[in-house]
């Protein structure tokens, strides 16, 4: 029988949520675990070192309890821009006034205020714009030397201590990772995050350069497209990176909002092609941060996300501080079971055309898909010890869910992020015999199928050399495989 606990649960898209205030507690992790979440986004813009300690070590006892494999990922807070503070904690620009940005520390007025990036002098060009708190705030620059970026206010209100700046128009001179996140970066790697999401990356360079500091620390990596510079070298930030993420929020700043939806299915398009992750992100179900329950339109965007076969969808501040994560969480797995028991969502995945790469291994991953079409098939079995393999498959979108078998603990946890993987952490296989007993028994405990079902596993000979995926075979299960052997 299989063990309800830690069976497949009957969802390839998965869930991704941010811990915080509202959810780090060892009770509620657990809740959310079993509502559906696959990993947790560890934010790393708010709070300090010892609580995001305290918070990983808490996930990591609930995912030993809970039975499954579980992913953390560590997000960088990355060069945001910020003003500096005013004399009286905010002030009021007008519509139409100028506004300066400068150097001078002294606290701000209402006519201006210290901008602490160095870097901004004498990049800005007159005509450009700079967004202030989440675009709230439009000022266009009217001149720029290297002390004072003197603006009109084209759309004016309250600015306040520390703010957020968007400069939308230009690639910023500031290093991919601050200060700050380079910290933060040592402390996800020390306490083996599984994935660090890089925020605002304008150039393939800035990954290169954090992908230099994470070294071979088994750790990967999500470039987030939240800059115009970074959707114009798209293919080669994703070629560089293990995920994307569709970070929709500052996209949605420093773009007009109407150019967020074609920019979402494209990143999603060209990042499923290269068989790597993508993460749909941000006010996914932004009413649930107040409300128990989400709005109609709400609903249909993650149902979009999962027609457009995104690896995941993620929750914000609806489970890092919101009043209902649970419900959040209960929501979002709901509708991705729902989208998925769609006939017509079969048709749809498939309108992104992928192609395999001339590899034997692509080759048999599409002939797992190709089998899933034309026979019944309870799942596809990958034996993986880099999760190569499983990234393949995934790729094709095949049919049926894929158990992805693999003595690597780190492996097992990364691949929580991608599509339609349920992943076991097994002892490592010697041969083709033990495979197969293996492939079955755990088929069999984790419900991919009964007696009678029919998978296909997927393997390289022999074991545990890496990129030597190059065997095919169909099993058929009698039942009583789980009466002999142990793991
Ligand atoms: P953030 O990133 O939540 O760290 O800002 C996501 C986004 O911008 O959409
Ligand atoms: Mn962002």
């Amino acid at each position: 029988m299989a063990n309800p606990k830690t069976s497949y649960r009957g969802r390839r898209v998965k869930i991704l949520a941010t811990v915080g205030p509202a959810s780090r507690s060892p009770e509620m992790i657990a809740r959310l675990l079993r509502a559906g979440v696959d990993a947790f986004r560890v934010n790393m813009s708010h709070g300090d070192h010892a609580t995001h300690a305290e918070t990983i070590a808490h996930i990591r006892a609930a995912e030993k309890d809970f039975g499954r494999p579980v992913a953390v990922l560590c997000d960088l807070q990355g060069p945001k821009l910020r003003v500096g503070t005013f004399a009286e904690g905010r002030a009021r620009i007008r519509h139409g006034a100028h506004f300066t940005l400068d150097r001078d520390p002294a606290p701000g007025t209402e006519e201006r205020v210290c901008l602490p990036h160095p870097e901004l002098f004498g990049v800005l060009r007159p005509g450009q714009r700079l967004l202030i708190d989440d675009g709230k705030l439009q000022l266009r620059v009217v001149r720029a030397d290297a002390d004072a970026i003197v603006t009109t206010a084209e759309v004016g209100g309250m600015i306040s201590d520390r703010k957020g700046v968007n400069v939308p128009d230009a690639v910023v001179p500031v290093p991919a990772l601050t200060e700050k996140d380079r910290r933060d970066l040592a402390f996800a790697l020390e306490h083996h995050a599984d994935w660090i999401a890089l925020s605002f990356v304008q150039r393939p360079e800035d990954v290169a350069e954090a992908r230099k500091l994470m070294g071979n620390s088994g750790t990967a990596l999500v470039a987030k497209i939240e800059k115009p510079a970074a959707v114009d070298r798209l293919e080669e930030i994703i070629e560089l990176s293990d995920g994307i993420m569709v970070a929709r929020g500052d996209l949605g700043v420093e773009l007009n909002p109407e150019e967020v939806p074609p920019l979402q299915k494209r990143i999603v398009e060209a990042t499923r092609r290269s068989g790597k992750p993508v993460i749909v992100a941000t006010q996914m179900l932004e009413s649930m941060i107040e409300s128990p329950a989400p709005t109609r339109a709400e609903v249909s965007d993650v149902a979009n996300a999962v027609y457009d076969g995104a690896d995941a969808v993620m929750l914000s501040a609806e489970t890092a501080s919101g009043a209902w994560p649970v419900e959040a969480v209960t929501i979002m797995d709901r509708i991705g079971k729902q989208v998925e028991a769609d006939p017509g969502y079969a048709a749809r995945i498939h309108f992104t055309d992928v192609r395999p790469d001339a590899t034997t291994a692509d080759a048999l991953a599409q002939a797992c898909a190709n089998i899933a079409d034309t026979v019944t098939l309870a799942g596809i079995i990958v034996f993986t010890g880099s999760g190569s393999t499983a990234r393949r498959v995934a790729r094709e979108r095949p049919a049926v869910p894929m158990l992805v078998l693999t003595p690597s603990p780190r492996t097992a946890r990364r691949v929580a992020l991608l599509w339609g993987a349920h992943a076991v952490h097994t002892r490592e296989i010697g041969s083709f015999e033990e495979m197969i007993a293996k492939g079955k028994r755990m088929a069999l405990r984790h419900g991919f199928g009964a007696a009678g079902s029919k998978l296909v596993t997927l393997a390289g000979v022999p074991f545990g050399v890496p990129g030597s995926t190059n065997l095919l075979h169909v099993v058929t299960l009698t039942g009583q495989e789980l009466e002999k052997g142990e793991d």
